[in-house]
C-alpha cells in the first residue's frame, strides 16, 4: 500500500507572541512533514475570541519567517505584511469554520454522543463550590446529560441559552497510544463531560481542533504535553465520527536548570526577542531542534536542511527538555563566526559608537573580537575602551607586578619606537608584528612579562584585554602611539 502523505500542522492561539518553545513544536512539525516531502499547516486557532489579542498572528507569521520556518499551506504573511491563506483545505483561520464545526456538533448529538446543556453559570459554580466542600473531585454532575433529547431540542429552538457538551463514557479505560510516551491508559471516570460549543456558538479546543485536522487530512499531531489528559476526548471524538486516528505525539516542555517551567516570569521567553537580542536563525534553530533529541552522540552542528532529513519522531525524550542558554550561546557563537566577514560586520555595527566615522577602524575592532562574542551587542561593552578619547590609567596599574616605575617607562618607550619604525603592511599580520616585537625584546635582554603587561595596559587600560599586538593591529600606528603617549605622560606626571 502506498504510504499515506505525512501531513503536520502547527496550531497555534493568537493570545500573544511566540513562545521559544512553541518554535520547537512549530520544528519538530515542519522537520516531520519535510522530510518525507509532506505538507506542514500553519492553522490559526482563534475560537477563544475573549482571549484573541489583535496583531498576534502577523506577529506569529514575522517570527517564524524570520527563523526561515514556512509552511507550504495556510496562513501566512506576505511580503507586504498582509495575512493570506493558502492551499485547498481552509479557511485556515479557525473562527472562519464555525458552521462546520457547529454541524460536527449536532451530528454528534444525532449519534448521542453530545448533549445539550442549560445549566447557568451560578449553577456551576454552586456545584463546584459544594464538590469543594465536600472533597469531591470537582466536575459536571451531569444533569442535563438525563434530559430527554426532544425536549431539550424544544428549549433549544426556544430560545434558551445553552452549550453542548461531549456524552462521555463513564466506566472502563481509555488508551493513547503515545508516539514519544508509548500507551498511556486513561480513567473515563475521571474525565469530564467536555463543553464542545461555547454560548456563543463557538467550538472550543477540543472540538474545533479535532475536526478541522480531520478535515485537513492531518496525519500526526505534534503538540505540547499539557494536551496528552485532553487526548482520551479528541479519541472520542474521531471515534464517534469513525475517522482514522492520526499519530498523537506530545513533546515534553521546555524547563529551567531546576526543572521549573520555562515560563514568562524568568524574563522574556518570546522567540522574537531573542532574535531581536541577537541570536541568529540558524542557532536557534540548532539548538531547539537537539532539546531533547539528537541523531548523533558525537555532533551537535547541524544545518536545517540536515536537521530535517534526519529527524525521528521515536526519538525524542519523554522527560522535560533542559534550556540550557550556555548552550545557545555557545551556537551563536559559532554560527557568527561562520558568517562570512561582511555580513558578520553588518550584524555589529549598530552596536559600535555611531560618532566614530573610520569605518576601517571600527572594521578592525569587530574583527579583533569576532570569536569572543555570542551576541552582537556584547562589542559594546568589550571594545567601549578603544574608542575613548583617553584613558583612565587610575585602576589598573601600569607597572608589572613590583617592578620600578622607571622600568614600565622604559619598556614603554621602546615599544612606542618599535611601533614608529613598522611599516603598516606589517601591521594587518599579527603573528609576524607578534614575533618581530618578541624578538625586539629578547634582544634588549627584557622579559615578555615586563614589556608587554604595560604595553597592554597602556593600550587598553583594563585587567584583562585582547593582547597588545591585537590591540595595535586594531589601533592602527597612530592610535597607538598615541595612547602610549598618554600612558606615558600618566607615568611622569
Ligand atoms: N491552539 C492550541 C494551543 O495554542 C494548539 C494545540 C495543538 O497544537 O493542538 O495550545
Amino acid at each position: 500500500m502506498a504510504q499515506k502523505r505525512v501531513r503536520t500542522r502547527f496550531a497555534p492561539s493568537p493570545t500573544g507572541q511566540l513562545h521559544i518553545g512553541g518554535v520547537r513544536t512549530t520544528l519538530y512539525a515542519e522537520m516531520l512533514a519535510k522530510q518525507s516531502g509532506g505538507d506542514f499547516l500553519l492553522r490559526i486557532e482563534d475560537t477563544d475570541q475573549s482571549r484573541f489579542v489583535p496583531g498576534a498572528t502577523e506577529s506569529l507569521c514575522r517570527t517564524l519567517k524570520r527563523l526561515g520556518i514556512e509552511p507550504n499551506e495556510g496562513v501566512w504573511i506576505d511580503d507586504n505584511d498582509q495575512i493570506i491563506q493558502k492551499g485547498d483545505s481552509g479557511p485556515y483561520i479557525q473562527s472562519q469554520r464555525k458552521e462546520k464545526h457547529q454541524a460536527y456538533a449536532k451530528q454528534l448529538i444525532d449519534m448521542d454522543k453530545a448533549y445539550y446543556c442549560f445549566c447557568t453559570e451560578e449553577r456551576l459554580t454552586q456545584m463546584r463550590q459544594q464538590q469543594e466542600l465536600t472533597h469531591q473531585p470537582t466536575g459536571y454532575d451531569g444533569l442535563c446529560r438525563k434530559l430527554d433529547p426532544a425536549e431539550a431540542k424544544r428549549r433549544v429552538e426556544a430560545g434558551e441559552p445553552h452549550v453542548i457538551r461531549l456524552k462521555l463514557p463513564k466506566e472502563g479505560n481509555v488508551t493513547v497510544d503515545d508516539a514519544i510516551r508509548g500507551k498511556v491508559t486513561f480513567d473515563w471516570k475521571l474525565i469530564d463531560d467536555q463543553v464542545i460549543i461555547k454560548h456563543d456558538g463557538m467550538a472550543t479546543y477540543h472540538l474545533a481542533s479535532m475536526a478541522d485536522d480531520h478535515d485537513m487530512q492531518i496525519t500526526h499531531v505534534t503538540r505540547a504535553e499539557e494536551w496528552l489528559p485532553s487526548t482520551p476526548k479528541h479519541i472520542f471524538i474521531y471515534q464517534a465520527f469513525g475517522w482514522e486516528l492520526p499519530v498523537f505525539a506530545h513533546l515534553p516542555q521546555l524547563v529551567n536548570a531546576d526543572r521549573s517551567k520555562l515560563s514568562k516570569r524568568q524574563g522574556d521567553v518570546s522567540a522574537e526577542s531573542y532574535l531581536d537580542k541577537g541570536y541568529l536563525p540558524e542557532a536557534l534553530i540548532n539548538f531547539l531542534a537537539l532539546l531533547g533529541w539528537n541523531p548523533k552522540a558525537d555532533q551537535e552542528i547541524y544545518t536545517h536542511d540536515e536537521l530535517i532529513k534526519l529527524f525521528d519522531l521515536s526519538k525524542i525524550n519523554k522527560s522535560g527538555a533542559f534550556f540550557n542558554q550556555e548552550k545557545l550561546d555557545w551556537f551563536n557563537n559559532h554560527y557568527l563566526r561562520q558568517k562570512p566577514a561582511d555580513e558578520y560586520f553588518t550584524l555589529v555595527q549598530p552596536y559600535l559608537p555611531s560618532d566614530e566615522k573610520d569605518l576601517d577602524f571600527k572594521r578592525r575592532i569587530a574583527l579583533l573580537f569576532w570569536e569572543r562574542l555570542n551576541l552582537p551587542s556584547e562589542i559594546t561593552g568589550l571594545s567601549s575602551f578603544m574608542f575613548q578619547a583617553s584613558l583612565d590609567y587610575s585602576n589598573v596599574p601600569l607597572t608589572w607586578k613590583d617592578h620600578p616605575k622607571e622600568e614600565a617607562v622604559e619598556r614603554l618607550k621602546a615599544a612606542k619606537s618599535w611601533i614608529e619604525q613598522l611599516d603598516d603592511s606589517k601591521l594587518a599580520d599579527v603573528k609576524n608584528f607578534e614575533e618581530q616585537i618578541k624578538e625586539s625584546i629578547k634582544n634588549k635582554g627584557w622579559g615578555n612579562g615586563d614589556t608587554l603587561w604595560p604595553l597592554r595596559v597602556a593600550l587598553s587600560a583594563q585587567d584583562k584585554s585582547p593582547s597588545p599586538f591585537e590591540l595595535i593591529v586594531a589601533y592602527g600606528k597612530e592610535r597607538s602611539i598615541k595612547r602610549i603617549d598618554e600612558a606615558l605622560a600618566y607615568l611622569l606626571k
